[in-house]
Parts: C-alpha cells; structure tokens; sequence
C-alpha cells in the first residue's frame, strides 16, 4: 500500500512516540482485515519523534480508545483523497470492556459476564481506576 494515498481511511497522527503499537493492538487492528500501517519514530517539528497509523478502509475508530492511550493525537478522515475531517481527541470519562483489571481480587475475574469498567479518576495524570476495586489501569 501506498501510505501516502489513501484514498478512503483513517490516518491518527501526532501519536507520541512509543505509544503506536500500543494503541494498534487496542484498537484491534490486528484483527481487521484491512491495510493498516504503523508508522514509528517520524521526525516531527512539534513532538521531536512521533508515530502515526494508516488504515486504508473506511471503517469506525473507537475514539475512547484513542482517548484513553493517547488523548494527544489527532484523527483524520480521508474520503476520495482528500481530508475531510480533523478531529481531535478526549479522554473517555469511562471506558468500557477495552483493557481488564488486572487484579486477581477484582470481582471481574471471577464474574465472567460483567463489563470491565474504569473511570477517569485524574485527568492531569491520565489516571484510570477499575469501578469495582479502583486498582489502576496502566
Ligand atoms: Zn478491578
């Protein structure tokens, strides 16, 4: 694929460094069965080092993922070649079934059927904490 010519897609960009291939195995992308491009360590004028994902297919982002990984980046839609759309991102106040609580206490390991939920606790330091036992989400 071409990463400079999407036609119809989705390009995040100004993701901070480092934080790509995390934000790729979130949003699921290896699962899709779209061209997608992780582009890492790009020279950029504002960030020194940022990454950027390409997915060449018209398909809907979960922008709480986005949010809660890297509120930072920018998501752009390109349509026909051309963009039509820049949207930039918020942290989710809530995020549901997207990480697992990690403790083994945690009422969700052993309750198979509920949702994983964590709430924004602390916006400053992108702090999220598990609704049922507030263990932190890293
Ligand atoms: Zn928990």
């Amino acid at each position: 694929m071409n990463i400079d010519s999407i036609q119809n897609g989705v390009v995040i960009d100004h993701i901070t460094a480092g934080l790509g291939m995390k934000l790729y195995k979130l949003l699921g992308l290896d699962t899709l069965d779209v061209s997608v491009a992780l582009i890492k360590n790009v020279s950029s004028k504002k960030m020194g080092k940022k990454d950027i994902i390409k997915i060449d297919a018209d398909i809907d982002v979960d922008f709480d993922v986005i949010g809660f990984v890297d509120p930072d980046a920018t998501v752009n839609i390109i349509k026909e070649g051309k963009l039509v759309n820049k949207l930039s991102i918020d942290m989710p106040k809530t995020l549901v079934d997207v990480i697992k609580c990690k403790n083994p206490r945690c009422i969700t390991s052993c309750e198979q059927e509920l949702q994983h939920i964590f709430e924004l606790t602390d916006r400053e330091n992108k702090v999220y904490r598990c609704r049922y036992c507030e263990t932190k989400a890293n």
